[in-house]
């Protein structure tokens, strides 16, 4: 049982803030040397209502198997921006049905048909359209929920280097929790061959980061595994991940 230590002030209680901050130190410094199957359980125990945001991407397979095997009553939360790869959807419906996923949410944007009714802002603004379809659709679904369970690991990208397993969500004050922070591309790999789980078909055509279909391309050989998310764009981020205040990019399941 873990016992969150606070700083109480003199007759009173912490500010939300402080509260909150102390609570994340505290899971860090309790779960630092522990799995990420440890992590995952310890933060559905220890971290309020939690939801696991998957993009059925690349990656996603390993948390939703670890979720399904912990508790497969979690909510799971899956943004459909309505641009998605094909493969990505009958992907999604075979994972779901493999591991028995019983409060899976599939999230819409509403205002598309206002916003974008021919599906061709992406062409001009990156950024709303992201914003249209994944940010604000994800921020309203998060709503009812303590915190969300992502798949970002330390290895990705240069601002995620120092990635614990628990830390707020700036902006929100929601804790995230990233129980394969520490995780390598073979310890991915490994994990998916000893659980026999199902790759998403588009990773063997050459597309080690899937998003969106018009904004995903192949990657050749040497490439950076994320150099076909927005290519030829300086755009790099798709807004569901914030640094500081501002927007990164998401790497390979959101
Ligand atoms: S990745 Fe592309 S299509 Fe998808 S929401 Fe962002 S801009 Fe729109």
């Amino acid at each position: 049982m873990l016992h969150l230590a606070q700083k109480t002030p003199p007759g009173g209680s912490p500010s939300p803030s402080l509260a909150q901050a102390e609570k994340v130190q505290a899971l860090n410094t309790r779960y630092r040397h522990h799995s990420a199957t440890a992590v995952l359980q310890g933060a559905l125990k220890n971290a309020g209502k939690i939801a696991l945001v998957s993009s059925f991407g690349a990656e996603s397979v390993v948390l939703l198997h670890m979720l399904a095997v912990t508790d497969k009553t979690q909510p799971v939360i899956f943004i459909d921006t309505e641009m998605l790869f094909t493969e990505t959807l009958v992907y999604q419906t075979e994972v779901s049905e493999r591991l028995g996923l019983q409060n899976l949410r599939i999230i819409r944007a509403d205002g598309v048909a206002t916003h974008d009714p021919d599906g061709t802002l992406h062409q001009r603004d990156t950024d709303a359209c992201c914003a249209l379809r994944k940010t604000r659709p994800l921020q309203q679904a998060l709503t009812p929920f303590d915190g969300w369970i992502t798949g970002r690991k330390r290895f990705q990208s240069g601002t995620r280097a120092a990635l614990d397993f628990f830390e707020i969500e700036d902006g929100t004050g929601r804790i995230k929790i990233n129980p394969l922070a520490h995780w390598a591309p073979e310890d991915v790999a490994a994990y998916m061959d000893e659980n026999r789980l199902p790759r998403h078909p588009l990773v063997a055509r050459g597309y080690p980061s899937i998003g969106c279909s018009p904004c995903t391309s192949p990657v050749a050989p040497g490439e950076d595994p994320r150099a076909g998310r927005w290519r030829q764009q300086t755009k790099d981020e798709c807004g569901i991940h914030f640094v500081d205040g501002k927007m990164v990019r998401t790497g390979a399941n959101a």
